[in-house]
């Protein structure tokens, strides 16, 4: 069986066929975001990229059929391959990432998953931030060691995954330097870009080799889909990454593509306006009596807000803080809210609200869940882009529930 070179070469002369309407580097990051990604030759003239609803794409002869296998000839095979309306989407994220490449995945976790079965072999070391989203934990901790891979910190690492800021501690890594002593070891950077989206964070731009995200989260933005991405720096390892997801099948359909990129054109503006909110939330939860502490990457009091300031272009919308009377205080918080809604996930133009040691960490022993810094009275909030007065005054009657 051909293992490389057919597949590949047939998906990505596809995307070919897809329009650079200007040299998206040249461009500033909101007109980026609403105007890169879209057909060479609109069918009718429309504005906005039509949902190319097809599993498959005809050749006008069997051998334009053998001509786009080969890779000599552009054109679109079938859609576990490639799809117009996906490959905008590719095109969009990857002029926000400014990377070499993207490829979308059918969620975030398809993008992780499809990144270490890539990149990884038997033997080989994962390095990994402690703090890591739940479900990319699980899968490295209890699912890759059957295939013997392991995660934990040895000089052999082969790959080195961080995630900046972390869920939901909001504590950062330092993209430049964690890049400079992995490569210095021969290791892959992977950054997962969920928190801060790539209108706030490059990591590519601070030497990392590969990002992922959830585009579920704020490059969406409106809570209605589930999608992945994965973008490279360079030419080689998209190839190798882009082989197995092809195999592999976890790639992204086209409807669910084309709402996605509806909400990426957005991004920009949706990220403005909720990081406006979270620092005024963040300074309102400060002085708040039933507030203990407050951790927002905006805050001159977060310990690494002079990374933030370097490495990011804005302090993002996700906080944590804690609250009096801790896991009591926190389930209080939870049932109080009425405007702000109670629900995992974030990065919606709805404020969202979690308390991780009652909810999602739960399960997880007590002094487990502190040694990675999930404390009882951390509540959780990704700002929306309501009212901020109204998110005030939300917050305010909750919290003021705690005894
Ligand atoms: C949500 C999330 C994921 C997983 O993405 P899905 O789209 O839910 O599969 C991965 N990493 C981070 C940081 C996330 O927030």
């Amino acid at each position: 069986m051909r293992t490389t070179g057919p597949l590949f070469h047939g998906t990505t002369d596809g995307e070919k066929l897809m329009k650079e309407k200007h040299t998206p580097r040249n461009l500033g990051r909101t007109t980026r975001a609403i105007h890169v990604g879209g057909l060479k030759e609109p069918v009718f003239g429309e504005v906005s990229v039509p949902i190319f609803q097809s599993s498959t794409f005809s050749f006008p002869s069997a051998h334009d059929g053998a001509e786009r296998f080969s890779g000599r000839q552009e054109g679109f095979i079938y859609t576990r391959l490639s799809n117009p309306t996906v490959a905008a989407l590719e095109e969009n994220v990857t002029a926000m990432e400014e990377g070499y490449r993207g490829m979308a995945t059918a969620s975030g976790m398809a993008a992780i998953t499809t990144l270490l079965l890539s990149t990884l072999n038997q033997g080989d070391h994962v390095v990994a931030t402690d703090s890591l989203y739940g479900t990319t934990r699980v899968l490295l901790e209890n699912e890759l060691p059957r295939f013997g891979i392991h995660g934990t910190f040895v000089d052999t690492s082969r790959l080195v995954f961080i995630e900046t800021p972390t869920n939901p501690t909001m504590i950062l890594t330092d993209i430049r330097q964690a890049a400079e002593i992995a490569h210095a070891h021969g290791a892959i950077v992977a950054v997962d870009n969920t928190f801060a989206s790539p209108f706030l964070q490059r990591p590519l731009h601070w030497g990392a080799d590969v990002v992922v995200s959830s585009l579920t989260k704020y490059i969406n933005g409106h809570s209605d889909v589930v999608g992945g991405m994965i973008v490279t720096a360079a030419p080689d390892l998209y190839k190798q990454i882009k082989r197995l997801l092809c195999l592999m099948g976890g790639t992204m359909d086209p409807h669910q593509a084309w709402l996605i990129l509806r909400g990426a054109r957005t991004l920009p503006l949706r990220m403005e306006r909720a990081q406006k909110n979270a620092l005024r939330l963040a300074t309102f939860l400060k002085n708040h009596p039933k507030v203990t502490w407050v951790r927002y990457p905006g805050l001159p009091e977060h310990p690494q807000h002079e990374l933030a300031k370097r490495q990011m272009d804005g302090f993002g919308a996700m906080l944590c803080f804690g609250v009096k009377n801790g896991l009591e205080g926190g389930v209080m918080v939870m049932n109080s809210v009425r405007l702000i809604t109670l629900a995992v996930s974030l990065g919606g133009v709805e404020s969202l609200i979690e308390h991780p040691a009652s909810m999602t960490h739960s399960s997880v022993p007590r002094e487990e869940r502190e040694q990675a810094g999930i404390s009882d009275d951390l509540v959780r909030l990704s700002v929306g882009c309501e009212d901020p007065e109204d998110l005030e005054e939300d917050l305010d009657q909750a919290l003021n529930r705690i005894p």
